[in-house]
């Protein structure tokens, strides 16, 4: 009897962890940064803000030696930098990794390695090598399973991240006259925006009435989770798909995954991310979630290179169900692809999307920086990056919170939620002094990032090449712009 109870409260454990684990984006970490940088702190006898904070904090950085990988600009390379301002053979503050990912220092060894095979043996590359040209995407799939949370059949590695968007949405928004809308959050990257425009006009749908749009509530910035499950639960029935961000790429929000992908469900609409800013930023579980299609760039986060190879996701309960609405030659099953006999053997799952044969130079710079992170694991750098961008906002709001007694000081404010289960690396920042002075006075000084309209700065420290040192620095590098700003 007793040992039948323990076994029902050990099953129901389990159980409770299960679903916990498909629920939640993920579990909180046990020290909130603000905490940890204060521990420090006081272990070290010094202030918070104190540059012994960051050495002590990149000490004990387990992922610290991950920067050795990657090709870091110096300072005097930079287009926009003042060498009187800046030591030129430092480094440079790289804050854009959400932007643009640094190089891998194996890319151009991988590089060679190809153009050496095509120099060498021409056309024979295509069977042979570390990387057969022919399945040079799928001998990296395993690369990149771990890091969206997927199987291997899940994914394709295949075209830019746009055109991936296109190919998903023609197999997935099937209007009819009664479920018709795409919805999207506000403000969505304008490729995305464009994409469900012209996949509307093509069904001839009316672009208003069609495209729902969720704005965040007057006055505020991101928008809250409740209002976007209020908007499923009241109009669900009407939307077709809902096509959301992960990661708003202006506000840095990281959207509840896995509650939209059930509210939207539940009212039969299919779901679907783009991924472009939560790729390699933060943990995803496509599958446990139930995501019904994903896709995404890999020159962001995931430093594959501008214009590099775009990742999709079908989950596997669509393999059999859902079919590419275009299709190519690299969809036909490999055993007889190369039949020629056109009758078509539809490989199943988001694999039979795949149209043309595999860019094998993009394969290789993939690769070369999935290698680092399937070393350092998502988990370490995402546990890595809450602390360090907690550290950044810990500076910044210590530096530039709004002082209501002293009006004339500059200040700053963080439009990236402070939530850290809504955020990813990202923290987007506003200023009381004009954005583009700021930001052209951080670029004289050797920070590397973008100012976005209508009036953001968008810094993103990456736990793969960034350390607690150079957000110490920017912090520094901020100070002397914003002084500059006031006697200016
Ligand atoms: C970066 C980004 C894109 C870029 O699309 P490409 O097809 O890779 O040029 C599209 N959507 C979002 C949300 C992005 O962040």
């Amino acid at each position: 009897m007793l040992v039948g109870i323990q076994h029902l409260e050990t099953r129901r454990a389990v159980k409770r962890l299960q679903r916990e684990k498909q629920l939640v984006m993920e579990p909180l970490p046990l020290e909130l940064p603000a905490d940890t940088v204060q521990r420090i702190a006081s272990e070290l006898r010094c202030h918070p803000t104190d540059e012994r904070v960051a050495l002590r904090l990149d000490e004990e950085d387990k992922l610290r030696h991950f920067k050795e990988h990657f090709h870091i600009p110096k300072m005097q390379d930079l287009p926009a930098i003042d060498l009187s301002l800046v030591n030129k053979d430092e480094n440079a503050i790289y804050f854009s990794g959400n932007s643009l990912g640094l190089q891998p220092k194996l890319v151009k060894t991988y590089l060679e390695e190809e153009l050496d095979k095509w120099a060498k043996m021409g056309v024979y590359g295509h069977e042979v090598g570390k990387r057969p040209w022919i399945t040079g995407d799928e001998t990296i799939l395993g690369l990149m399973n771990d890091i969206v949370g997927a199987n291997e059949k899940e994914i394709a590695l295949m075209n830019g991240l746009t055109v991936n968007l296109h190919l998903l949405l023609l197999s997935f928004f099937k209007p009819t006259p009664e479920r018709y809308k795409i919805l999207l959050e506000a403000k969505a990257f304008p490729s995305d925006h464009y994409v469900i425009e012209s996949q509307l006009q093509l069904h001839g749908l009316n672009v208003e009435k069609s495209m729902r749009i969720i704005k965040p509530r007057e006055g505020e910035e991101t928008l809250r989770t409740e209002d976007i499950l209020e908007v499923i639960e009241k109009e669900g029935d009407s939307i077709a798909v809902i096509l959301f961000g992960g990661l708003h790429f202006y506000t840095g929000q990281l959207f509840n995954i896995p509650a939209i992908t059930r509210a939207g469900q539940a009212k039969g609409c299919f779901v679907g991310f783009d991924l472009a800013h939560a790729v390699g930023n933060v943990e995803l579980h496509l599958h446990d979630w139930g995501v019904d299609f994903a896709c995404w760039c890999s020159y962001k986060y995931l430093n594959s290179g501008a214009g590099g190879l775009a990742g999709a996701f079908v989950h596997e309960k669509h393999a059999y169900r859902i079919k590419p609405a275009l299709v190519g030659w690299f969809g036909h099953e490999l055993s007889s692809r190369f039949k020629m006999d056109n009758k078509l053997q539809l490989s199943p799952g988001v694999s039979g999307f795949r149209i043309s044969n595999p860019p094998i130079l993009l394969v290789c710079s993939l690769q070369a920086s999935l290698e680092i992170f399937k070393q350092a694991t998502m988990k370490a750098l995402r546990r890595k990056s809450i602390l360090l961008t907690g550290y950044l906002e810990y500076l910044i709001k210590h530096y530039y919170n709004k002082d209501t007694a002293d009006t004339k000081k500059p200040f700053v404010n963080i439009i990236t939620p402070s939530c850290i289960e809504e955020r990813g690396c990202q923290l987007t920042l506003t200023f009381s002094v004009p954005m583009k002075y700021v930001f052209q006075e951080l670029e004289k000084r050797g920070v590397v990032c973008d100012k976005r309209e209508p009036n953001g700065i968008r810094v993103a420290p990456v736990p793969l090449y960034n350390s607690f040192h150079d957000v110490y620095k920017f912090i520094n590098l901020l100070t002397s712009t914003l002084d500059s700003a006031e006697t200016k």
